[in-house]
């Protein structure tokens, strides 16, 4: 069977399942979004392309922007960030603090909140100009420069992040945040604000499909061993304390977020991505 008559299966039941789940309310500006949309896109490793339903809508990346942080903070600063942050799943909620307190500040994984913040702090050190150089990165892999930061949801989540602000207070007490909590909150919200529609996102996350390389202009970005390793960590910690089952479900390393988009990456043959704001509990 081919993609495109897989693709449309998947549609044709999709729409035939009743809807279950609410979009995250806790950001505000999320909650406004229509809960009933629904898009996926499929991009091959020779750059073949479909997607059906709202695949070139854009919506709020969220969590699936923390592979983008780790793949740079990887570039830029290399094994010496694993000394901050750990590679095991956490099996706990994305906003937990209950394990910080007992492992001295050190994060689980680079995807649970606590350690996408200790990320965060490691590109303040290494940039000039942490968010126009983050973007620039992200429109690099998306190859478009019509990529963009959402101030509004930015700001909703920065007013609502109570959680946020506890996890990177308790990481400094320990010494794991050197940059002012203020600033790299800000650059967290910041980068979880990029939208993107599901075809940019197959598109962006190609390198991870193909090594490192981005395979329409043979950039390397990160090395294969690293590009293996972000895959690795993807499988492993992608989904929180359901990571398992996505593994055991549909065995593809991917990243969430709570805009509720979904990628996933079949290396060597093709990147994926989903979008239906209604979310699961987990
Ligand atoms: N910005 C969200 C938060 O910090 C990201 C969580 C997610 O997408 O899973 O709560």
């Amino acid at each position: 069977m081919d993609f495109k008559t897989i693709l449309q299966e998947v549609y044709a039941e999709i729409l035939r399942t009743k809807s279950k789940g609410q979009p995250a309310s806790y950001i505000p500006e999320l909650a406004n979004i229509n809960p009933d949309k629904f898009g996926i896109h499929f991009c091959s490793a020779q750059g073949n392309h479909y997607g059906l339903g709202d695949h070139q809508e854009k919506f709020s990346c969220q969590s699936i922007m923390k592979v983008i942080t780790l793949c740079l903070a990887i570039k830029t600063e290399g094994e010496e960030i694993w000394k901050r942050i750990g590679v095991e799943p956490s099996g706990t909620p994305f906003n937990s603090l209950v394990q910080l307190e007992y492992e001295h500040g050190i994060p689980r994984n680079p995807f649970i909140n606590a350690g996408a913040l200790v990320v965060c702090d490691i590109l303040l050190n290494q940039l000039d100009k942490p968010k126009e150089q983050f973007i620039e990165f992200v429109r690099r892999l998306a190859l478009n420069s019509n990529i963009q930061y959402n101030n509004k949801v930015s700001a909703s989540e920065k007013a609502h992040g109570y959680r946020n602000a506890a996890l990177i207070n308790m990481m400094k007490s320990f010494g794991n945040i050197e940059n002012p909590i203020e600033e790299v909150l800000d650059f967290y919200y910041s980068i979880c604000s990029i939208e993107m529609t599901c075809e940019e996102l197959a598109q962006t996350f190609q390198l991870f499909a193909n090594n490192g390389c981005i395979p329409s202009t043979k950039e390397r970005v990160v090395t294969t061993s690293q590009s293996k390793r972000i895959n690795a960590i993807m499988q492993c910690c992608g989904f929180y304390d359901e990571a398992g089952e996505f593994s055991f479900k549909v065995g593809l390393p991917g990243k969430s977020g709570v805009g509720g988009g979904i990628v996933a990456v079949c290396p060597g043959k093709y990147t994926v991505a989903v979008w239906s704001p209604r979310l699961n509990k987990k």
